[in-house]
């Protein structure tokens, strides 16, 4: 069984909503158990500020779905609710990034799949929603979230409602 916290983020078409369906649908998933959503948080914009502002969240998940399928599977949710690529960085309706996996094999370096992901560690409105529901989350370099959290900290997230 595999500990994993999955991040989401959306600022196109009504970005709660949007969240709140991400969620859903993965929970429906037969396999996926769901542990604990963070509540919802908004953040500026990363990349081009000509965009709405970001609503995030992360949940936590056990799951016996191997790392890759996983993906595939938060992949399909992302194409449902009507992802298209625009610029780097650009609005979106819906992103799913796997973050972090709790466990023998917590880092995976694959071409199209990289855990951590790359950038978790550097945003705080990954680190916040995700120390809220996994305090205690230990790195795969043995360091804490939480010690991540203090090196990444901008003070520039507005805490919203809850999921
Ligand atoms: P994005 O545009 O940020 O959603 O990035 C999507 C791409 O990142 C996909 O092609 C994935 O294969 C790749 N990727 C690499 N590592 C991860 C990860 N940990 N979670 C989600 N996508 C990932």
């Amino acid at each position: 069984m595999h500990k994993i916290l999955i991040g989401l983020g959306s600022n196109l078409d009504s970005p709660k909503e949007q969240i709140h369906n991400a969620i859903a649908s993965i929970t429906a998933h037969p396999l996926i158990h769901a542990v604990k959503s963070s509540s919802l948080y908004e953040s500026r914009p990363q990349g081009p500020q000509d965009q709405g502002n970001f609503i995030n969240a992360v949940i936590r998940i056990e799951t016996t779905l191997e790392p890759e399928a996983l993906l595939e599977f938060l992949q399909q949710i992302e194409h449902q609710q009507g992802r298209i690529k625009t610029r780097h960085w650009g609005e979106r309706c819906i992103d799913l990034d796997i973050l972090f996996i709790d466990g023998l094999m917590n880092q995976l370096n694959l071409p199209h799949l990289s855990i951590p992901h790359p950038h978790a560690l550097k945003r705080d409105f990954v680190l916040i929603p995700a120390l809220e529901i996994a305090p205690d989350w230990m790195l795969p370099d043995g360091s804490a979230l939480q010690a991540a959290l203090e090196d990444c900290l901008k003070h520039d997230l507005q805490k919203l409602t809850s999921t």
